[in-house]
């Protein structure tokens, strides 16, 4: 572990992409773990022992995790073979998600990007049955490896289902797209697939809970819930994208204009003449009248309350030779994915050495609700 980012756990890097595990993973390993060693083992093998079917219990859960980062993997390694950098791969309670730097700008490369990953778990599942047939029951690893190549195959067959977010879905854009030329009529496709996939998982749940298993009810709905916000926040992520396109910087960051703050200021003078005054979100930091660094809320909120008459705009600020930075001419689009690979609430536009002003997210925001508005 070498530090986190979002609460989530750096567990490593592949190919120099982090590999972050979410804290709930922790506790789903316990819950595999515990129901494999009360569960399936004890039925396979009765003459088991206790710290036999734990251990046994351990290592297969952990086996089923390596899986799901192998599907990733295979995501990560086929958008890298077709030019897209990866920016981290996750694993939550619900699969994995490989956080792509764009979209594959073919239909091609969009169908191999999504269909590596069921794939790459078709593959493991054969691996795993096929040490299952070689190697039996030896070391009681016969039933662990048969659940290990199931579950491989239902991981491959859900992500399979034909709607946003799952692969399938890509899939099924990338058809479409290839079939229609338009990208667009794609992800339309693809996402609508994905809310009735979701509407169907969570009616199939409440069927279920009706019958009287409440819990795995519970959870269909919830992985609906989960998929049905997934699918359509990407097809807003998309449009989103398509407005951003074409646009220079410039258009976008004059929108509000960013008050400088000398770095001796203290944060609590800043809360009161600027953020409380007159509502500012994100503040230029100056020393002897040039700029120096940025500054914005979010880091101001992180510096607690009783700090703040000792913690000066100087102290939190970031230095502008810390961020990337972008010119007034440079697409949006491309400045708001520099933005969201850094995670930032803002960006320095220079022009030439000058500093011109700041590129934030709340006037891109401002931008999108404005040109929605007026019929985009
Ligand atoms: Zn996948």
């Amino acid at each position: 572990m070498t530090g986190s980012r979002e609460g989530n756990i750096i567990i490593g890097y592949v190919w120099g992409i982090p590999i972050q595990i979410n804290p709930s993973m922790l506790i789903i390993l316990g819950l595999v773990t515990w129901s494999l060693a009360n569960g399936l083992l004890p039925q396979a093998h009765p003459e088991m022992t206790t710290l036999d079917r734990w251990l046994t219990g351990l290592l297969t859960a952990l086996l089923f995790f390596a899986s799901i980062l192998f599907h990733e993997m295979a995501h990560a390694w086929e958008a890298r073979r077709n030019g897209i950098s990866v920016q981290s791969i996750t694993l939550y309670i619900f699969g994995g998600i490989a956080q792509l730097g764009g979209k594959p700008k073919t239909p091609g490369a969009e169908f191999r990007v999504a269909a590596i990953g069921p794939a790459s778990s078709i593959l493991l599942a054969g691996i795993f049955l096929g040490l299952n047939q070689v190697i039996g029951d030896r070391g009681y690893l016969g039933a662990s490896t048969e659940w290990l190549g199931t579950i491989n195959l239902i991981l491959a067959i859900f992500n399979l289902l034909p709607g946003y977010p799952l692969d399938g879905g890509r899939i099924l854009e990338s058809i479409v797209w290839g079939a229609t030329k338009r990208q667009e009529t794609g992800v339309r496709v693809a996402s609508t697939a994905g809310q009735l996939i979701a509407y169907g998982l969570m009616g199939i749940g409440g069927f279920r809970v009706f019958q009287g298993d409440v819990l795995g009810g519970i959870w269909l709905i919830m992985i609906g819930f989960i998929l049905h916000n997934a699918a359509t926040a990407e097809r807003r992520a998309f449009i989103a994208q398509g407005q951003l396109a074409g646009i220079p910087v410039s258009r976008v960051m004059g929108l509000v204009r960013e008050p400088e703050v000398p770095a001796g200021v203290t944060l609590q003078e800043l809360v009161e003449r600027h953020i409380l005054g007159q509502g500012q979100g994100s503040f230029i930091v100056t020393a002897a009248g040039n700029p120096i660094g940025v500054l914005d809320l979010r880091t101001v909120s992180q510096v607690p309350r009783g700090d703040w008459q000792r913690v000066t705009t100087g102290d939190v600020m970031t230095p502008l030779v810390d961020l990337p930075r972008v010119h007034p001419t440079d697409e949006l689009l491309s400045a708001v994915q520099l933005m969201d690979a850094n995670q930032l609430l803002s960006l320095p536009v220079f022009d030439g050495n000058q500093l011109t002003g700041l590129l934030t997210r709340d006037e891109v925001i401002r931008f999108l609700r404005v040109h929605t508005e007026a019929g985009g």
